[in-house]
């Protein structure tokens, strides 16, 4: 593998809001980012689980949908012109202690050279829990998608949705409104989403508009080329259905694990970093963690914590990236944004 490398002030785990949101604190202080992820686009959980969900606590907007929440962060961010890395995880990290830097190599041989590494990995690697169907791999990306990112994609297609819990359930009612069909196939025939969403879903299926297949289970794919034709379920008893669909969204959870980052050295707690939530230092010098990864007494898993947590860091950061320099605080308002008015 090539490898390609890069030098920076801080090497940033993870494009999530709150990764995005580091690019800001740590360029309003000076100090250059690379941000790396392995989701091919920014945006962490708010992209991958909720994109069209609106967020109501995020100071100053009453609310804002997850999406417009990232492109927002990415426009926040972009006058420090951060580069991105994106469908790439990071696998190594390792000190080189002569040079008092960080050195991280991805898996397609990015290598950050970094004087402060920043993991922003929130509940760690993104990864869709696949159904095991045989040649499933042929048709990911084409007709077997783990997330939905404008369901404007899905208008006029015959759709089925595997699984029981909110994004089954929260997708089966929004594709409803723009999909040709909708099928839910669940293994049990309770769901485990919000009741009042499971409620509507059943109004839905009492129209026509969606139809429950329950309980069933995944069994097989029909198709060619990486094109659904049909998905193949059947019951506890064996006896199969053929759904013709052009569409599986297989809704079986992420599994998120902390991966690699378990294996840093770093001080882990329930699969949680253990920060000095004044600072967000962690155990390893120039190592911090911010947002969801980062855990201390009374932490709060919520976007505004991991906001606060990324400016602690940024601060805490400044001596180590300028030597020693101590930081003159001075409000954004003071100082302004590059090419900003
Ligand atoms: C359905 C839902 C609704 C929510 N609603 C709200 C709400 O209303 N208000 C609120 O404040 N919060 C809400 N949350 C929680 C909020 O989304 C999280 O607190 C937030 O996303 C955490 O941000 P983060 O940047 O720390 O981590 P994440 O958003 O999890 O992003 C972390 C990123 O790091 C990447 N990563 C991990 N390990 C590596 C690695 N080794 N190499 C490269 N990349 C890596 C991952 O792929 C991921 O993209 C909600 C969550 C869900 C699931």
């Amino acid at each position: 593998m090539t490898e390609h490398l890069h030098d920076c002030d801080v090497a940033i785990i993870g494009a999530g809001p709150v990764g995005l949101f580091a690019v800001f604190e740590f360029g309003m202080l000076g100090m250059s980012a690379h941000v790396v992820d392995t989701l091919e686009i920014s945006g962490g959980q708010c992209t991958a689980l909720y994109p069209e969900k609106p967020i109501y606590d995020i100071p100053g907007f009453p609310r804002i949908a997850a999406a417009e929440l990232i492109e927002q962060l990415r426009a926040q961010a972009a006058p420090f012109e951060p580069v991105y890395h994106l469908g790439q995880q990071v696998a190594r990290l390792e000190r080189d202690r002569a040079a008092g830097r960080w050195r991280l190599a991805t898996t397609v041989g990015t290598v950050l050279d970094a004087k402060v590494v920043v993991i922003a990995a929130g509940a760690g690697a993104f990864g869709p829990n696949r159904p095991p169907l045989a040649g499933i791999e042929d048709y990911e990306g084409k007709s077997v998608h783990y997330m939905v990112l404008r369901r404007q994609d899905f208008a006029g297609k015959r759709v089925v949705i595997a699984g029981g819990g909110d994004s089954a359930v929260d997708w089966a009612l929004s594709l409803a409104e723009v999909a040709a069909k909708v099928h839910v196939v669940h293994r049990r025939p309770k769901f485990r989403a919000a009741p009042e969403s499971v409620a509507r879903m059943h109004a839905l299926a009492g129209e026509g508009r969606v139809e429950l297949v329950i309980p069933y289970q995944l069994a097989g794919l029909e198709g060619a080329d990486g094109m659904l034709d049909a998905v193949i379920v059947a019951d506890l008893d064996g006896k199969s259905r053929r759904l013709e669909a052009d569409v599986l969204l297989p809704f079986f959870g992420l599994a998120m694990t902390l991966g690699p980052i378990a294996d840093w050295g770093l001080a882990i707690e329930r699969h949680h970093i253990v920060v000095d939530p004044a600072t967000c230092t962690t155990n390893l010098d120039g190592v911090f963690a911010i947002g969801d990864v980062a855990t201390y007494p009374g932490k709060l898993k919520l976007i505004l914590t991991g906001f606060a947590e990324a400016a602690s860091a940024a601060h805490a950061a400044y001596p180590i990236v300028f030597d020693g320099k101590a930081l003159h605080f001075e409000y954004s308002t003071t100082k302004g944004v590059p090419g900003g008015t």
